[in-house]
């Protein structure tokens, strides 16, 4: 798992508390002067390792930094995702979305979006596939923010007091399919053909997340919020049955702060409490797939992490950006943040390619295939035999051959039949079935000449003799 840690730009950076080192991979925290912990000293400084430190960076070189690999792998059949992880205000949101006000201040959605499409423009010999979706999980709830029926009445209830309007649309529901892949049940997919539809959709999503926002005490900084790209593609050869999947999961996770014991009640308490799970059975699930020991991972201990499941560590790329205030007020959560992302950065996954078989293309693929062995036989036969073998059915001179040497074999005057082929060598053998009929045949018909046949089922009386004769030297044969 790649982590990054950005922090919002301030003009009061509290400088001598957090050192970012020259490597920009590596933030010192220095403790204040005097803080005690308990009734002890505590650590003067803690050093956390990251895989680069975002700090006063344009979303541009944010992007290049934290999104483009994991586009790209996406692109080729590998699921990823990146996810935005900090207290409220820290700029999840901004590194995720960006501003809506400024084309430059575009966050990692938009610019994910964009290089999807100039890559499936780039990939001529592809045929690609996109759909997008755009989830947000608030209270354990899932709500599509891009459902049909839009709009805050539409929201899942939330809290005590219910929405507004029409009575909301039935939930959403994970399910788990055979196979172990994860659906929604509900959640509406959209095709998209290009840039400008997807961001369409991308802002159709944001104001419904902002409506609901409004109709629920802007909830917003305590849901969570998964855009995903859901890519496809195949090879223009028609031979190619194989086709890639993946999935690109955007994730803005909800403020990670932490209330105190006594701050908060009601609503409050059961929205923090939620998201406190929620963030705890993020980290455990990430840890347990990292954990080679581990054979059972806890996906379904929330809602959250049951959506990510094909998304998480494993074989994804995952990056993580632990967003930061710069300012000294907001330390204490600065440090749990940072302590949060180096756990991550322990996690190591092995990407792995979605590939799939679509069986009317592998059937068609196959038929090919035994067109084209046939075709190398005959020619390898050509060039060993000198052109005996065939692996057509046979003509009806040839059938006439084989009969011809069946016969003289059972006479006699051939010492064997040399089989050149499986259909010469199955046309052997019912050349022989007919020798065989034809000989019983003639059985009958000598008997006949001097028995009476009787079928056995037409004897009048079962205690008539088997045999009986009907004059004087000849019988009859049941
Ligand atoms: P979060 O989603 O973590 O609660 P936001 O992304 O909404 O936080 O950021 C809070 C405010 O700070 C917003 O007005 C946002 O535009 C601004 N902001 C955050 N990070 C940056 C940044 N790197 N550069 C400029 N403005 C930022
Ligand atoms: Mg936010």
């Amino acid at each position: 798992m790649k982590v990054f840690v950005r922090s919002r730009p301030t003009a009061t950076f509290a400088q001598e508390l957090i050192e970012i080192l020259p490597d920009g991979k590596t933030v010192q925290i220095h403790q204040s002067k005097g803080r005690r912990c308990g009734g002890y000293h505590a650590p003067s400084s803690w050093c956390f390792q990251l895989d680069g430190v975002l700090h006063l960076l344009s979303q541009e070189e944010v992007y290049a930094r934290v999104g483009q690999e994991v586009v790209l792998g996406a692109l080729d059949g590998y699921n990823g995702t990146v996810l935005c992880f900090g207290q409220t205000g820290a700029g999840k949101t901004y590194t995720m979305t960006g501003t809506t006000e400024s084309y430059r201040q575009r966050g990692i959605i938009p610019r994910a979006v964009e290089q999807v499409f100039q890559e499936v423009a780039k990939r001529s010999g592809h045929i690609f596939s996109v759909q997008l979706s755009y989830l947000e999980v608030y209270n354990d709830t899932l709500t599509d923010l891009l459902s049909t029926l839009a709009g805050p009445q539409n929201l899942a209830p939330r809290g005590p007091v219910p929405p507004p309007g029409p009575a909301p649309r039935p939930g959403l529901a994970l399910m788990e399919e055979p196979g172990g892949r994860v659906s929604i049940r509900g959640l509406s997919l959209h095709t998209v053909q290009s840039q400008e539809e997807a961001l369409d959709l991308l802002f159709e999503g944001e104001l419904n997340r902002i409506m609901g926002a409004h109709a629920m005490n802007n909830h917003s900084s305590r849901s969570h919020c998964i855009f995903t790209l859901h890519i496809q593609s195949r090879s223009r050869s028609l031979s190619g049955s194989t086709f890639l999947r993946s999935k690109l999961s955007l994730v803005d996770l909800a403020g990670s702060e932490r209330l105190g014991r006594t701050g908060g009640a009601g609503q409050t308490l059961q929205e923090a409490t939620h998201i406190n799970k929620s963030l705890s059975f993020l980290e455990q699930t990430i840890l347990a797939l990292a954990d080679p020991r581990r054979d059972h991972v806890p996906f379904r201990q929330s809602k959250l992490t049951h959506a990510l499941k094909h998304s998480l560590g494993g074989n994804c790329n995952t990056v993580l950006v632990a967003n930061i205030y710069g300012e000294e007020t907001h330390m204490d959560e600065t440090l749990s943040t940072l302590r949060f992302a180096s756990r991550m950065k322990s996690v190591k996954s092995q990407p792995s390619i979605n590939q799939h078989v679509d069986p009317a293309l592998e059937v068609k693929r196959l038929q090919k295939e035994v067109e084209t062995l046939r075709d190398e036989l005959s020619i390898q036969n050509l060039l060993v035999n000198g052109g005996g073998a065939r692996y057509q059915p046979l003509s009806e001179a040839q059938q006439a051959e084989l009969q011809d040497q069946v016969q003289r074999y059972l006479e006699g005057s051939l010492e064997a039949i040399s089989v050149v082929s499986v259909r010469q060598l199955q046309e052997v053998f019912s050349q022989f079935r007919l020798v065989v009929q034809e000989q019983e045949q003639r059985v009958k018909a000598k008997l006949s000449q001097t028995y009476t046949l009787v079928e056995r089922g037409r004897a009048d009386d079962s205690a008539n003799p088997k045999v009986r004769n009907s004059k004087p030297g000849s019988g009859s044969v049941v």
